[in-house]
């Protein structure tokens, strides 16, 4: 028997809602930080938003290279931009995609391991400094444990991310 109905219905549709977008690929609704965000630079070339706050308009789309290609066969991405957009090979973009992620991971993680947000995980997989609690990640280059709870759900999704995208389809 809890107070007002209609606080605790505000208060679980905040618990349930994430933003959701739409992938211009496979046109499946999902959460957000599951989708890749790409934006058009001023002469329409397409650039990966790998942080997702770049203004403007983004197009949103599966890390997969079967929803890139798809994007690209239905020229989706100006639809999505609502824009025009300059052609694109799909190999290419799903190559400059991949180089994107890897690029912002590795600054990220720079940054963060410079300024105390993360720190170097030993092969053994215990943090430098003992016992931190924080989130271990682990891709290509190395092995970091993030104590900044925002940041690691950041580079979590980006790890997964590059997974996703590192799966060949042929
Ligand atoms: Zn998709």
């Amino acid at each position: 028997m809890s107070g007002c109905r209609s606080c605790d219905r505000r208060r679980s549709r905040q618990v349930v809602r994430s933003p959701r977008r739409t992938c211009v690929g496979c046109r499946t609704r999902r959460e957000k930080r599951a989708l890749l965000r790409l934006v058009a630079d001023e002469r329409g070339h397409l650039r990966l938003d790998a942080r997702k706050r770049r203004p403007g308009r983004g197009a949103y789309v599966c890390p997969t290279a079967g929803c890139i290609e798809a994007a690209c066969q239905r020229s989706a991405w100006g639809r999505g931009l609502r824009r025009r957009v300059a052609q694109v090979d799909p190999l290419a973009l799903h190559r400059s995609i991949v180089d994107s992620v890897r690029r912002a991971l590795a600054e990220l993680t720079r940054a963060a391991l410079s300024d105390g947000r993360a720190v170097q995980v030993s092969a053994s997989g215990l943090p430098s400094n003992g016992s931190s609690p924080g989130l271990t990640l682990e891709w290509g280059q190395g092995r970091v444990l993030v104590t900044d709870p925002r940041l690691g759900t950041e580079l979590e999704s980006l790890v997964e991310q590059l997974r996703q995208l590192e799966v060949r389809i042929r």
